[in-house]
C-alpha cells in the first residue's frame, strides 16, 4: 500500500515537473512552439503534446500565432495566458499610498493613489488600502488575484513580512502585515521595503534580468535597494541597503531613529527642510521665505526653487549630494554596481544633485569600481513602485509558489487559490 502510493506520487511529480517547466519556457519566451519545447527539454513529441494540451486545458497556456516555417508546415506558437490572474500591488509611503493591479506579465492595468499619513498606524492604514484595492479591482472582479505585493517605507523582515523598528511608522513594529491581505485574497502575499520594490521596477524597465544595480531613494528619508546579478540582496535579516542610518563624518545632529549623525539627518528631505528654515530664520534671503512662514516647506519645494536658481536651495541640495555621495561611494567600493539610480523626491532636483553625487563618487571610489559605472536619475514616473511590486510578486510567484502549487498537484488557478 505504502509502496503503491509512493510510486504514484513519484510518477505524478515527474509529470508536474515537466508541466511546470513547459509553462515556464513559454512564459519566458525561451521556447514557444511544441518542436522548440521538445528540443529544449529533450521530451518526446508525444509527451510534449500531452503536457501542452494539459497546460492549455487548465488555463496556463493558449494558442498563439503561427511561427516561422522552416520548410514544412509552420508550427503554432503558444502563449502564457497573463490575463487569467491578477497581481495586486500596494506601495505605501510616509505621506501617500498607491495601489495598482497588474496582469501576470507585469502590465499595470489600473492604479490609483491618495494622500495618507502612515503614522496613523497599521489597522487604519490597511483599511484605507483595502478600499483603494476595491476601486481598482472593480473593472473585472471575476479575475482571481494570484498574489499581493506590499511595499513599506521602512525595514521589513522579508521572511515574516513584518516591519522591524521602522523610525517613521509608529505602531507598525512587528505588525503582521501579511495576514489581512492573505485572508482577504486567499493568495500569497509578499511585504518588502520600498527601495527594494523600486530596484526591481528598474530591473523590469531596463529589461536587464542580471543587473548589478543600486537604487538610492532620497526623499524625506534615505534608503537603497541592492540588485546583485538581478537578485535583491536583502541580507540576513532584510536590513541590507538601509543606508539612511549610516553615520556620516563630521556630524552630530540628532536623527529621528534616536542616533546621531545619520546620513538622512544630514542629507534627507526632512533635514533639508530643517536647515532651510533655520537659514531663513537667521536672515538668509530666499524664495522659500514665504513657505517657511506658512510652515509649508517640503523637499519638493526646495528642489523646485533650486531648479529656478534659488541660491539657498541650490546650496542645500549640493550639500545633501556631497554627503550622500560619500555614503554611495562606500557602497560602490563594497558592491561594485554597474548602475546607480537616484530616485525619490530628490530626483526632481536633477543635474544640481546628480553632478555633485557623481563628482563625489568618482573622487572617493576605486578606479576599478567606477570604470564602467553609470550614475543616473530615475525616470520619475509615479507607477515605478507599482511596477516594482508587480515584479516582486511575479518573481516569487513563478520561482517559489508555482513549483509548490505544481508539486502539490493543483496547478489550476481556481484550485491554487484554495488554501491547502
Ligand atoms: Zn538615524
Amino acid at each position: 500500500m505504502t509502496t503503491d502510493s509512493t510510486l504514484r506520487f513519484g510518477a505524478q511529480t515527474d509529470e508536474v515537473t515537466s508541466l511546470l517547466r513547459i509553462v515556464n519556457l513559454v512564459r519566458t519566451g525561451e521556447a514557444t512552439t511544441r518542436p522548440e519545447i521538445g528540443k529544449v527539454t529533450g521530451l518526446g513529441r508525444g509527451v510534449v503534446s500531452q503536457r501542452v494540451d494539459q497546460a492549455i486545458q487548465i488555463g496556463f497556456l493558449g494558442d498563439g500565432e503561427f511561427g516561422a516555417s522552416s520548410g514544412g508546415r509552420a508550427p503554432r506558437t503558444l502563449r502564457f495566458r497573463a490575463e487569467q490572474g491578477r497581481i495586486v500591488i500596494c506601495a505605501l509611503g510616509a505621506a501617500h499610498m498607491r495601489v495598482g493591479v497588474a496582469a501576470l506579465d507585469g502590465d499595470i492595468l489600473e492604479h490609483t493613489h491618495r494622500t495618507w499619513d502612515i503614522a496613523q498606524g497599521p489597522e487604519k492604514t490597511i483599511d484605507a488600502v483595502m478600499s483603494l484595492i476595491d476601486d481598482v479591482l472593480k473593472k473585472d472582479p471575476k479575475v482571481p488575484v494570484w498574489g499581493v505585493a506590499v511595499g513599506l517605507p521602512g525595514p521589513v523582515d522579508f521572511a515574516s513580512g513584518q516591519p522591524v523598528a521602522p523610525p517613521i511608522m509608529p505602531g507598525w513594529n512587528a505588525y503582521d502585515v501579511r495576514t489581512p491581505f492573505e485572508e482577504r485574497f486567499n493568495a500569497p502575499v509578499w511585504v518588502d521595503n520600498d527601495s527594494n520594490l523600486l530596484a526591481l521596477g528598474e530591473r523590469a524597465r531596463r529589461r536587464d534580468s542580471l543587473a548589478d544595480l543600486i537604487y538610492c531613494k532620497i526623499g524625506s528619508g534615505v534608503g537603497a535597494g541592492l540588485l546583485s546579478k538581478g537578485r535583491i540582496h536583502r541580507g540576513a535579516n532584510g536590513a541590507a541597503g538601509d543606508i539612511g542610518h549610516v553615520r556620516v563624518s563630521d556630524s552630530d545632529v540628532q536623527c529621528r531613529c534616536g542616533k546621531t549623525g545619520c546620513l538622512e539627518a544630514v542629507a534627507g528631505g526632512w533635514a533639508l527642510v530643517r536647515d532651510a528654515e533655520q537659514a531663513i530664520h537667521e536672515g538668509t534671503n530666499s524664495s522659500l521665505g514665504p513657505l517657511v512662514k506658512k510652515g509649508a516647506l517640503s523637499l519638493e519645494e526646495i528642489t523646485l526653487a533650486a531648479q529656478a536658481g534659488d541660491a539657498l536651495a541650490i546650496a542645500l541640495i549640493q550639500k545633501s549630494a556631497r554627503v550622500a555621495g560619500e555614503t554611495i561611494s562606500a557602497l560602490v567600493n563594497m558592491f561594485n554596481p554597474g548602475v546607480i539610480v537616484i530616485g525619490g523626491a530628490m530626483g526632481s532636483a536633477g543635474e544640481v544633485f546628480l553632478a555633485e553625487v557623481r563628482q563625489r563618487v568618482y573622487e572617493l571610489s576605486l578606479p576599478l569600481a567606477t570604470r564602467d559605472l553609470t550614475i543616473t536619475l530615475s525616470v520619475n514616473d509615479e507607477r515605478e513602485p507599482l511596477r516594482g511590486g508587480a515584479e516582486l510578486a511575479r518573481e516569487q510567484l513563478f520561482d517559489v509558489t508555482f513549483p509548490r502549487w505544481f508539486a502539490e498537484g493543483r496547478p489550476s488557478p481556481e484550485r491554487a487559490a484554495v488554501p491547502a
